[in-house]
């Protein structure tokens, strides 16, 4: 198939791959030129602005770091918009805010244009094997004619209401895993102060109630051995809780520990934006003085596999 991608970042870089590799004629945008080159290399082709590379393909995909930017790209002078035939399709996987992609639907649809909104769960891991998870919002027709792509870079497409929902459970997502790795790393420096031994404590809780993704995949990959491998920053982080509470104020609901949450990765914000979202447990550990690390050094992803395998036995 023809696809146009724009954002070539730490995810969409890695779709844009996974699709080369899946044989479709990809066309890119990016803001940064040297990531242009890079995929001009891989075999795709490079468009100047998001204006030309609507003008070339039906089917656009945008992975951009925010809202606001999405709305420059689609709405903006060179914008999407600008270029798209009618019949064209918008695919928007940013992690992004419901009301401006239903705005940017509005217009669009006035234009002939259909959208969908498709953010992703998985981390750069399952974006480099095809295996994201991808929550859509839109009509099922348009949902049906986007498919077929979207089993190339995803395993679990669930389309979970009209244009927004997908950009909703995303924040509502990102609000659990921001709270669960907070709280594992404010309980296991409390054990650490305690005296107890990390990679133990571990085993206890991954056999236990208070298990989450975070203790047993996060910790173990990245805090443990001290990793912190970027692919999923503070910031963007900090930007998908900051949704989560904009659409409880809209509703008026109080979420009294979300907000404690967003306290604790604003904290993370000002300790290092650009640091992968793991290095939030650096936050805690500064605060409470003690470092969240194994004792048995569990350094190879080898090492890493066989402890995330043994704690995966219980099941
Ligand atoms: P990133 O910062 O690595 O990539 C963003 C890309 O967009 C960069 O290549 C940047 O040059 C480009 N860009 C920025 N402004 C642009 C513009 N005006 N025009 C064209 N290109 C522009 O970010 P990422 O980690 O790939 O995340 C992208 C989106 O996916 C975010 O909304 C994020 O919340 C979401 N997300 C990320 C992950 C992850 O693990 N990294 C997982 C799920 C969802």
């Amino acid at each position: 198939m023809k696809v146009g991608l724009i954002g070539l970042g730490n995810m969409g870089g890695r779709i844009a791959k996974r699709l080369l590799q899946e044989g479709n004629r990809i066309s890119i945008y990016d803001k940064n030129p040297q990531i242009i080159q890079e995929f001009v290399a891989y075999g795709a082709e490079a468009a100047t602005n998001p204006q030309a590379l609507a003008a070339k393909n039906e089917i656009i995909i945008t992975v951009l770091p925010n809202a606001e930017i999405v709305k420059e790209v689609v709405l903006g002078n060179e914008g999407l918009i600008k270029g798209f035939k009618p019949g064209s399709i918008l695919i928007e996987m940013t992690t992004s805010l419901p009301e401006v992609t239903r705005d940017i639907g509005k217009v669009l649809y006035e234009n002939g244009i259909s959208i969908i909104d498709a953010p992703i769960s998985g981390g750069v891991k399952k974006a480099e094997t095809g295996e994201l998870s991808i929550m859509v919002g839109g009509e099922e027709a348009v949902f049906s004619r986007v498919l077929p792509i979207l089993n190339q870079i995803g395993t679990t497409i669930i389309l979970v209401g009209e244009l927004g929902a997908g950009h909703t459970i995303k924040a509502i997502n990102n609000l659990l895993c921001a709270t669960t790795l907070g709280i594992t790393a404010e309980a296991l420096a409390l054990g650490v102060k305690m005296g107890l031994d990390p990679e133990k404590m571990l085993k206890v809780i991954n056999n236990s109630s208070g298990r989450s993704h975070s203790s047993e995949v996060k910790f173990p990959q990245q805090v443990l051995n001290r990793k912190f491998e970027v692919g999923f920053t503070i910031d963007l982080m900090y930007k998908d809780i900051s949704i989560a509470l904009s659409l409880a104020q809209d509703q008026d609901l109080p979420l009294g520990i979300s907000e404690a949450v967003l306290q604790l990765w604003k904290k993370g914000v000002t300790y290092g934006g650009d640091l992968d979202h793991t290095a939030i447990a650096k936050v805690v550990e500064q605060m409470a003085g003690v470092e969240i690390k194994s004792t048995e050094k569990i350094g190879t992803d080898e090492e890493i596999s066989q402890f995330i395998d043994l704690q995966g036995q219980r099941k």
